[in-house]
């Protein structure tokens, strides 16, 4: 073990180097960042793909920090869920987007009701708490709880958890939606769709970006909607870049996209702001 040990710090390389000393530093500065409410939120507008009307928001955390400038929640979501500050980040997400996606819907009512899309990653989802802190969520913003969509990942569903199914009942019961996001990169088995209460899928971009030129990914998109039309579910495409795209997805029925055609992750006075154009006179 020795020997290995010595081997393996054999060669210096520093590109190794600085990625260590990234996710150390940004390990340490975590609870702080927390404590402090460090972390700000994008919006990213969800838009009915037929005619582009504005149907709700994902938020996206990112970090913005003082040495690092604005990190992206690739670089600092997986350490969190390692060392559990996601279940505290996590919350706050909730929390923050509720709050300022309800302030939103008051302000300008003649909006339709809005969409609150949030990210929930594994083990957050499989925390014993957050049921608690979706109830208070709900109750201190103030949002429709059929307003609140929780977006999961497949890993989530491939455990074979008892627990997993139990928590996504206890929200359907609150009225919460619940969305599996990047949905077809992963390995679980189709049969989670019956088994679970799962109300809306998001197609994962790496679907949709070929799709005006390979006739594979558009069987396969095509595919996506019918089975969700059949299991009555909702369909959101994501990475929507172009015109072309939309018009295709458009023509396969499907309901929802979302894209820098459309926007690109705002910030809250620029969502606000397009919200209020969105919205009918
Ligand atoms: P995701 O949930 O799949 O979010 C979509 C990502 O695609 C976002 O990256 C968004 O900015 C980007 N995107 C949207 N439209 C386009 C497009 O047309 N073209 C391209 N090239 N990209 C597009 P972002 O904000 O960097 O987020 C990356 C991932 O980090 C998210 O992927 C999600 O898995 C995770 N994440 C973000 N916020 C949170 C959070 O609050 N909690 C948790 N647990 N995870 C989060
Ligand atoms: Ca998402
Ligand atoms: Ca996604
Ligand atoms: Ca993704």
């Amino acid at each position: 073990a020795k020997a290995a040990g010595k081997k393996r710090w054999r060669r210096f390389r520093p590109e190794l180097h600085s990625r260590l000393v990234a996710r150390h530093e940004l390990q340490a500065g975590m609870d702080t960042a927390i404590a402090d409410h460090a972390f700000a939120l994008r919006y990213q507008p969800i838009v009915q793909v037929d005619d582009t009307a504005l149907a709700g928001f994902e938020a996206l955390i990112r970090w913005p920090h003082a040495r690092r400038g604005m990190v992206p929640p690739d670089q600092f979501i997986t350490l969190a869920e390692e060392s559990g500050h996601i279940m505290p980040l996590g919350a706050w997400v909730l929390d923050h987007a509720a709050r300022e996606i309800s302030r939103w819907q008051r302000a300008h009512p003649r909006t339709p009701p809005l969409r609150a899309s949030v990210n929930v990653s594994a083990r957050q989802f499989r925390d014993p708490g957050l049921l608690d802190v979706v109830r208070r969520t709900l109750r201190s913003s103030g949002l429709a709880p059929g307003s609140l969509v929780l977006e999961l990942t497949e890993s989530v569903l491939m455990h074979g958890d008892v627990q997993i199914g139990t928590t996504m009942r206890a929200l359907k019961d609150l009225g919460v939606s619940i969305a599996i996001d990047d949905f077809g990169t992963g390995f679980s088995s189709l049969s989670y769709l019956r088994e679970f209460p799962i109300d809306l899928l998001k197609v994962d971009k790496t679907f949709i970006d070929d799709i005006t030129t390979d006739r594979q990914q558009v069987a396969l998109v095509e595919g996506i909607v019918r089975i969700a039309e059949v299991l009555g579910l909702q369909v959101v495409a994501e990475g929507i870049e172009n015109e072309d795209q939309r018009a295709l997805l458009a023509d396969m029925g499907c309901r929802y996209g979302q894209g820098f055609l459309f926007a690109r992750p705002l910030t809250a006075h620029q969502a606000e702001d397009f919200l209020h154009r969105a919205a009918p006179a």
